[in-house]
């Protein structure tokens, strides 16, 4: 190997860490988790939002019934409990809205 061959194979070692280096820097500003299915596609900021209402519908609530955390999402805007077999009508996305709290204070205001 000859000191112009060794030179240039430096050259190019140092321009792959420098590449490796700036795809590293790129990726920093990913919205990882459940979102990261998209890739760089649709945005950042539509990209966070899928995350959170995924975390959201995919994690396990408190059974208004039982007081378990044991209720999962079934179906759109159904929510089940896997241990009494509540089932009730929720959010698509999350088992409570702040649509629920006014409806609910309506109620009880009406009963009175
Ligand atoms: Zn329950």
């Amino acid at each position: 190997m000859s000191l112009e061959t060794v030179r240039s194979y430096w050259l190019i070692c140092l321009e792959i860490v420098k590449m490796a280096s700036k795809s590293k820097h790129v990726a920093k500003g990913r919205v990882t988790g459940s979102a990261g299915r998209f890739g760089p596609r649709y945005g950042r900021f539509n990209r966070k939002m899928v995350n959170e209402s995924e975390k959201i519908s995919r994690a396990k609530h408190l059974c208004p019934m039982c007081d378990t955390v044991a209720v999962k999402r079934e179906g759109t805007g159904i929510w089940v409990c896997k241990k009494c077999g509540y089932k009730y009508a929720g959010g698509a996305y999350a088992p409570q809205t702040p649509g629920l709290k006014v409806v609910l204070r309506t109620i009880e205001t009406k009963g009175e």
